[in-house]
C-alpha cells in the first residue's frame, strides 16, 4: 500500500482514473466506463447526485428531497475496482499527479474533473450574503424553511411595513430557475397559502421575477420567451425586464432606476460559474472561469487531465464558438465520449472528437404549463407541460426517486395539497 495513499484505496495493476464529482458528468462516467481498463474512484463531497432541475420543487414543497438526489454508493457495489471516497478535493497537484482531498491524499493516473459549478454573486458581497441560492439540496432546504417561517412571521408581526418585506419575494435572475421558482410560488400562494394562511390578507403576498436583458429564458425562442412572459403575468407574477440589481441589504432590494422592493424573501438565480479545484489556477479559462479543453475534454497544459460538464469550457465547436450551454445533456454527452476516448486512449487508438446534440430546451410555469422549444419547432401548454414531466421523470435518476416522484406529483396534481411544507430544520442564514 502507498504510504501517501491515505484513503485506502488499494493498489492496483490497472492505471487508476479518479473522477472528482458525481454529478451528470461524473455518474455517467461511471457507468460507461469500461470497468476493465481501469481502477475507478469518484470522489464527491456528498455521498448522493443531485437532481439540479428539480430543486426548485424542493424549495417550494412540491418533492421531497430523497426524490432528486441518489447515493453515489449505489453506483459502485456492484464492481469491486470502482470506489467511492466521501471528501473535498482541496488541491490538485498535477506535476505529482496527486490529490489533497479533506481525508487524506490520492495519486492519480488520469483525472477527471466533474465540479460543476457555483453561484457567481458577481463579486457583490452583500448579494452573496443576503440572497438564498439555489444550487444544492441544503439550500433548497432552507429556502423552504424561509419561505414558512417568513409567512409564520407576517402572522404575527404587527408592523405593517415589516409584514409586507415578510411577503414580497423576489426572484432575481429570468432563466428556466427564476422562471420555474417564480410560478411555483405563484401558485403556492393562490392555491395553498390563502387557505392555509386565511388569518394573512395573502393578496398582499406579491412575486416578483427581476431579469437585466429584455427577455426570460433568454436561452429559448422568442415564442417561448413571450409565452413564459404571458404564463407568468396570468399568475399575477411582476415581472420586470432590463432591469439590473443594484444592492440588497436584507430589508430592501435596490433596483437600477426603479423604487426599492422591500423583501426578506430575496433568491439569486442569476449567475453560475465554474467550480474547478484549487490547483488548476494556471489552467486557462474562459467566460465564467471555465475551464478550457479541446474537442477530447483534455484540460488544456495538464497531463491526463480532462474536464467535462458546467466546469469545462470546449473549444474547437463550430457550432459553439463561445463553449456549450451548461446544461445537463452537454454534461451527459461529453461524459459518454470521454468514457469511450478513454478506452481508446490507454488501447492506443485514436481519439473521437465530440459534438453536441441539442435535443431541445424546456421549462415549466406554474403545473399546468410548459414551453418547449424542439428541433425547431415550439409548443406551449398543458401538452408542452406533459413532455417536460415525462422528459424530468425519466431523466431523473433511480427506479425508486422516479416513482416517488410520480406519485408526489400525481397527488399534488389532484388535489395541490402535498404535505412537505414542514419547517423540519429552522431557517440558517449564511456565516
Ligand atoms: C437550480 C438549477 C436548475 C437547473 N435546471 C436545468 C434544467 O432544467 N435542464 C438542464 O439541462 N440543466 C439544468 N441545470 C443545469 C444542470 O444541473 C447542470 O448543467 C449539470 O448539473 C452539470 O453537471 P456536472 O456534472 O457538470 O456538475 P454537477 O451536476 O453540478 O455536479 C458536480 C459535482 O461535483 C461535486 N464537487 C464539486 N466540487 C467538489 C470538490 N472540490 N470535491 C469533491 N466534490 C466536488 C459536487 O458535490 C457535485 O456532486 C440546472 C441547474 C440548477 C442549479
Amino acid at each position: 500500500m502507498d504510504s501517501k495513499n491515505t484513503l485506502n484505496v488499494p493498489e492496483s495493476s490497472l492505471p487508476r482514473l479518479v473522477i472528482i464529482g458525481g454529478g451528470f458528468a461524473g455518474i455517467t462516467l461511471i457507468k460507461a466506463l469500461n470497468k476493465n481498463d481501469f481502477q475507478i474512484v469518484l470522489i464527491d463531497q456528498n455521498n448522493y447526485h443531485t437532481f439540479q432541475p428539480l430543486l426548485y420543487q424542493v424549495a417550494t414543497g412540491g418533492l421531497e428531497p430523497d426524490s432528486i438526489a441518489y447515493p453515489l454508493r449505489k453506483y459502485v457495489k456492484r464492481f469491486g475496482n470502482l470506489f467511492f471516497r466521501l471528501a473535498e478535493v482541496q488541491q490538485l497537484l498535477p506535476e505529482k499527479k496527486q490529490l489533497i482531498t479533506s481525508h487524506g491524499t490520492l495519486k492519480y493516473d488520469y483525472l477527471v474533473v466533474a465540479t460543476g459549478a457555483r453561484t457567481n454573486y458577481f463579486g457583490n458581497t452583500n448579494l452573496e450574503c443576503y440572497t438564498m441560492g439555489m444550487k444544492s439540496v441544503p439550500e433548497a432546504l432552507n429556502l423552504r424553511s424561509l419561505i414558512l417561517q417568513n409567512l409564520e412571521q407576517a402572522i404575527v408581526t404587527k408592523d405593517p411595513l415589516k409584514r409586507q418585506a415578510l411577503m414580497n419575494f423576489v426572484i432575481i435572475g429570468g432563466g428556466p430557475t427564476g422562471v420555474e421558482l417564480a410560478g411555483a410560488l405563484a401558485e403556492l400562494k393562490r392555491f395553498v397559502f390563502k387557505e392555509e394562511y386565511h388569518d394573512l390578507k395573502m393578496d398582499d403576498m406579491q412575486v416578483f421575477l427581476i431579469e437585466g436583458s429584455p427577455k426570460l429564458v433568454g436561452g429559448m425562442s422568442e415564442k417561448s420567451s413571450k409565452r413564459t412572459l404571458g404564463f407568468l403575468k396570468k399568475l399575477g407574477v411582476q415581472v420586470f425586464l432590463n432591469c439590473r440589481i443594484n444592492d440588497y441589504d436584507g430589508h430592501k432590494v435596490e433596483i437600477e432606476n426603479g423604487t426599492p422592493i422591500p423583501s426578506e424573501n430575496v433568491i439569486w438565480a442569476a449567475g453560475i460559474k465554474a467550480a474547478p479545484v484549487a490547483g488548476m489556477e494556471q489552467a486557462a479559462t474562459g467566460h465564467g472561469g471555465r475551464l478550457l479543453t479541446d474537442e477530447y475534454s483534455c484540460v488544456k497544459g495538464f497531463e491526463n487531465c480532462f474536464a467535462v460538464g458546467d466546469v469545462a469550457l470546449m473549444e474547437g465547436d463550430i457550432h459553439y464558438p463561445k463553449g456549450h450551454p451548461q446544461v445537463a445533456p452537454v454534461a451527459i454527452q461529453q461524459a459518454e465520449l470521454l468514457a469511450k476516448n478513454l478506452s481508446r486512449l490507454v488501447h492506443q487508438k485514436t481519439l473521437k472528437p465530440f459534438r453536441y446534440t441539442d435535443k431541445g430546451s424546456m421549462a415549466t410555469i406554474g403545473r399546468k404549463k410548459a414551453v418547449v422549444d424542439v428541433t425547431g419547432m415550439f409548443f406551449s401548454g398543458t401538452f408542452a407541460w406533459f413532455v417536460w414531466l415525462f422528459v424530468h421523470l425519466m431523466s431523473i435518476v433511480g427506479f425508486k426517486n422516479r416513482l416517488a416522484t410520480l406519485l408526489q406529483w400525481f397527488s399534488n396534481y389532484i388535489n395541490f395539497n402535498s404535505a412537505l411544507r414542514l419547517i423540519i430544520r429552522p431557517y440558517q442564514p449564511k456565516q
